[in-house]
């Protein structure tokens, strides 16, 4: 019996996945991946006797098949996923039937969108003294999310948002964080193809008019939102110094300065 591997792809350049990950797709016996983008990752590091599939028209009870199928045959099995495989990844879903047949699983985790889209931004989600607590959301679609966390109560926490699978109903988004309490003009930053190489675009602007530059951008998927009073931290006076490089602040390895 093998091991199955939950792999952090990250978000779409080949060069963000972990050095683990690429351990594990190079020892890999069979490799089943999501999405094209993660292809060229899987397919760069992968044997040349490595069985590679696409799960793209599987559904949910296929790829556990699959995946114990290979592992009842091979040693090393690995499920690459986008991002990090432990958000919105259904790990949880996937892991269940293969726990139960005794198969052994490992998670490797990998740069998530939310991260990458910060980066690609020049932005930070977290701002000493402005937020220090960042949710990771998406909106209702199908999924259903659960009643005590609605986007509009998430929203009136004024904290960091990093939210998922949502592109598409900016226009509700926008409006539904106004009523919880933004300003009409604070900053939104929606990231499309973070780190897909030459396809990466930063949108920037309000909550106003980000749902019609997202329209005249065309960006309708594979995007993530950022909202945020640290947005945009870069161009203002600091309120607050990180204590972190403040001086005057005792760290375990280094004294408090008295001057
Ligand atoms: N596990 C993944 C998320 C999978 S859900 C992670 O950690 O990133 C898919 C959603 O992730 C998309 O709808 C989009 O909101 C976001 N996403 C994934 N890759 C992205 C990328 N390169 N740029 C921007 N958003 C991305």
């Amino acid at each position: 019996m093998g091991k199955v591997w939950f792999v952090g792809a990250g978000p779409g350049a080949p060069d963000l996945i972990t050095v683990r990950g690429t351990r594990l797709l190079a020892e890999a016996d069979a490799i089943l991946y999501t999405g094209s983008l993660v292809a060229e990752t899987a397919l760069q590091w992968a044997s040349p006797e490595c069985e590679i599939a696409d799960s793209k028209s599987m559904d949910l009870a296929q790829v556990t098949e699959w995946l114990l199928d290979r592992a009842a045959r091979c040693q090393t099995v690995v499920r690459l996923q986008t991002g990090d495989p432990t958000l919105y990844g259904v790990v949880a879903e996937l892991a269940r039937p293969l726990d139960a047949a005794g198969v052994e699983i490992g998670i490797v985790p990998g740069v998530s969108s939310a991260m990458a889209s910060a980066a690609a931004a020049g932005e930070c989600l977290t701002l000493p003294e402005v937020t220090q607590t960042v949710i990771f959301t998406r909106v209702s679609e199908r999924t259903k999310m659960p009643e005590r966390e609605h986007f509009a109560g998430l929203a009136a926490h004024g904290c960091t948002l990093c939210i998922f699978l949502s592109i598409e109903r900016i226009e509700s988004i926008a409006q539904t964080l106004e009523e919880a309490g933004w300003a009409a003009d604070a900053p939104v930053v929606v990231v499309h193809k973070a780190t897909w190489p030459g396809e990466e675009l930063v949108l920037r602007g309000t909550i106003a008019d980000i749902a019609a530059r997202c329209r005249e951008a065309k960006v309708e998927r594979q995007a993530l939102i950022l909202v945020s009073p640290a947005l945009g931290a870069r161009q203002h006076a600091p309120r607050a110094t990180s204590k972190l490089y403040d001086a005057s602040f005792p760290r375990r390895f280094r004294p408090a300065r008295e001057d």
